[in-house]
């Protein structure tokens, strides 16, 4: 049996409910025959990792090291891992194991996701009752199903929001069948929203960016978006009602507008929610009937979304726009990205 090469994982965990995370060790789970182990050199700050360290979600279990936009390199694989090399540049998103039987419905139809086996990055447990733990470390060891090559276009910072983020989007647009010449709406330009620009306008879309920052609309329209609609003006928002195909919220906000966002789908359009809002939403009934609107969600992206979220930002030269902060300025990356000051994702360097 291969033994891994690291048998203290030094990282930042949250202790307790707050916006802090402090030095904390854990002896890894050991290597399996599938597994690899990789030494991290970036982790991007995604909204779920505050969430989680917040225990906004409910039930998170302390220590937590949070982290599911993971970049670095492999350091040792298991005796049965072929795909991966000592020294290769991988990432791990958001998930880091599921079944993948044939008899199990979610595997089987590409939304391992949803794998009732499945775990995820952190905040998650294996069959062994192990909690998992993510990124804001020095190394993890994953089941290599979820490790993916970093292609070589892609500077390895970069790649790390496309772990989660650019997947997140991508995976509802591939799904639904985003195509040329549909309208696509984004609620919400942050660290989603302006990889969902980018991603439906490769995809051939008309994009409309709705944002209540109105220095957001230069930066929406650099990124490929056909029009800025700033929330507050009423004629811009006016001119959109009944024209949209898709609209993607990436907001979770307590001011959003639900019956307002609906009130811009054209006739059988759908709405996808890529937040979790705290509490319910409320909309009228008359959008969904009258104009036979659908309002569906979408969780991460599994093996092949994620392969495919990589190689589509290859070929298209899509790229997140980043902060980066060291790994030892965690907590006022923490912050910042708490405040919503990031442009538009925060990626720790190791
Ligand atoms: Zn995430
Ligand atoms: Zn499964």
């Amino acid at each position: 049996m291969v033994e891994g090469k690291i048998n203290k994982i030094h990282g930042w965990a949250a202790m307790k409910p707050g916006i802090k995370v402090e030095p904390w060790s854990y002896t890894p789970r050991p290597l399996g025959e599938n597994d690899v182990e990789i030494k991290i050199d970036y982790s991007g700050i995604c909204g779920s990792d505050l969430h989680t360290i917040k225990q906004e979600w409910g039930g998170t279990s302390y220590p937590a090291i949070v982290g599911h936009e993971i970049i670095g390199k492999v350091i040792t694989k298991g005796e049965k891992v072929s795909e991966f090399n000592e020294g290769d540049l991988v990432g791990v998103g958001a998930q880091v194991f599921a079944c993948h039987r044939k008899d199990c419905s979610p595997c089987s139809n590409n939304l391992d996701p949803h794998c009732p086996r499945g775990v995820f990055t952190y905040n998650s447990k294996y069959a062994d009752g192990e909690q998992a733990q993510g990124g804001y470390a020095e190394a993890v060891r994953v089941d290599s199903k979820y490790v993916f090559h970093i292609p070589s276009s892609i500077d390895p910072s970069h790649a790390a929001p496309l772990m989660c983020a650019g997947t997140t989007v991508f995976a509802p647009m591939l799904r639904k069948g985003v195509k040329k010449g549909d309208k696509v709406g984004i609620v919400g330009i942050g660290g989603l929203g302006h990889l969902a620009i980018q991603y439906a306008r490769a995809l051939g879309a008309e994009v409309y960016a709705f944002s209540h920052s109105p220095n957001k609309r230069d930066q929406c329209l650099e990124l490929g978006a056909s029009k800025f609609i700033l929330t507050s003006n009423k004629d811009e928002v006016d001119a959109q009602r009944h024209t949209l195909d898709y609209l993607f919220i990436t907001s979770n906000s307590k001011s959003n507008q639900y019956n307002e966002f609906i009130s811009w789908m054209n006739f059988e359009g759908t709405v996808v929610l890529l937040a979790l809002p705290e509490g319910h939403m409320t909309f009228s009934p008359f959008e969904f009937v009258f104009n036979e609107v659908a309002i569906t969600g979408s969780l991460i992206g599994g093996v092949n979304i994620i392969k495919q979220t990589l190689e589509f930002a290859h070929k298209h030269n899509i790229r997140p726009i980043i902060e980066k902060y060291p790994i030892d300025d965690v907590n006022n990356a923490l912050q910042r990205m708490d405040d919503g000051k990031a442009r538009y994702r925060i990626v720790l360097t190791h």
